[in-house]
């Protein structure tokens, strides 16, 4: 366990803003957890869990607590077979390279998600997802120190509900409760299954592609991310900054009048693509006290020189303000903010 004082936030955080962390503990051990935790509570300290700090929002002024952070490496298989990978990620590897090693294996489940900065630790909290895949559909259960009762404890996935950029981890009562060590993923396809999102279709399409197979759509969604989204070693950025709206029957009655596209969803709601409100407002690549929509992905909000989260606030009431005149919808922001509950 190593524990730091006074650290930056902007400095590990991509969008690159905050000051500074009273404590970081960087976990390197199971076993670390409970010293951790130990630490913080003899001194009474608020506490906030960060990853690669690529959905994560620091305040101009910091946090009088302590950031615990899962460094804890390793990739172990459980079982494996023709038909079946059952293998456990430690939190602090890098998610991307976690897909790179399920997808070299010839299996299917994460290989869309390929490239979404961040740590494995993250990937259950806010139910990662893109081209179609989400974290919750191949995740098995998560190893976790909860930290309400100071135990170690294995939570099923059936029991981290799992929906739309949310769980337990991220909503509810239980929301910070529990600092995730590691998450068992099963595999047992090898090709995504058709229909493709339209965007990768497209790529595919366009680049004659017939290979499904992962490392090939792998290829696809590294290829279309990095012509689009910004890589966050150069460019300041916390990715898709609002979320997509989901809309009742009554309010997407009212949204359509407005001429607002939308699909259904399985569990019959309506899901509203926010940049496609963002670029019809006429946001996108327009400059808000040092934030750009970015003129590629309009739901990306770069930095492009801005140094404080006020002026953040204030870029992000001027979007909102002009998506709710424009259609009457409250648009909502993703990333969270580093502060105690
Ligand atoms: C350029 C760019 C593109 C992106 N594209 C996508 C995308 O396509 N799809 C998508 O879903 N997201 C996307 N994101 C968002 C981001 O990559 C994901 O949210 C990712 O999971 C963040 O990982 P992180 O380790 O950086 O998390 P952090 O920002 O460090 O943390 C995110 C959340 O997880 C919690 N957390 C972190 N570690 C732990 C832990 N050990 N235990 C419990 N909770 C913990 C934090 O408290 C916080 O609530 C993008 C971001 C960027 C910058």
């Amino acid at each position: 366990m190593i524990i730091r004082e006074n650290i930056p936030i902007s400095e590990i955080t991509t969008m690159r803003l905050g000051g500074p962390a009273e404590f970081v503990i960087d976990i390197e051990s199971i076993d670390d957890a409970r010293d951790a935790f130990g630490f913080v509570k003899e001194k009474g300290l608020p506490f906030y869990y960060l990853g690669l700090g690529a959905n994560s929002l620091g305040k101009d002024n910091g946090f009088n607590g302590a950031i615990i952070r899962n460094h804890i490496k390793g990739i172990e298989v459980l079982e494996e077979s023709k038909n079946e990978l059952l293998v456990k990620a430690y939190g602090g590897e890098v998610w991307d390279d976690f897909v790179e090693f399920v997808t070299n294996k010839g299996f299917s489940g994460i290989e869309a998600m390929s490239k979404i900065p961040g740590t494995v630790s993250a990937a259950p909290v806010q139910n990662i997802g893109a081209y179609g895949q989400e974290a919750k559909d191949t995740l098995v259960s998560v190893e976790v120190y909860d930290s309400l009762i100071d135990e170690y404890k294995e939570i099923d996935a059936k029991d981290c509900d799992f929906s739309y950029r949310h769980s337990i981890f991220n909503s509810g009562k239980d929301r910070g409760r529990y600092f995730i060590l590691s998450a068992t993923f099963r595999f047992a396809e090898r090709e995504l299954k058709q229909p493709f999102y339209n965007s990768l279709q497209s790529y595919l399409d366009a680049h004659n592609i017939k290979d499904y197979s992962p490392m090939s759509i792998r290829k696809a969604v590294s290829a279309i991310r990095a012509d689009k989204l910004p890589d966050p070693e150069t460019t300041a950025s916390a990715g898709s900054f609002f979320k997509n709206i989901l809309l009742d029957e009554p309010e997407a009655k009212k949204a359509e009048k407005k001429g607002v596209p939308m699909r259904k969803t399985p569990d019959g709601k309506y899901k509203v693509n926010t940049g496609w409100l963002l670029e019809d407002a006429g946001l996108k690549g327009k400059n808000f006290h040092g934030f750009t929509v970015s003129d590629k992905a309009a739901l990306i909000l770069i930095n492009d020189s801005a140094k404080s989260y006020a002026d953040l606030e204030k870029a992000v009431a001027e979007i909102k303000k002009a998506v709710k005149d424009k259609f009457d919808l409250d648009i909502e922001p993703e990333p969270v903010k580093i502060e105690a509950d």
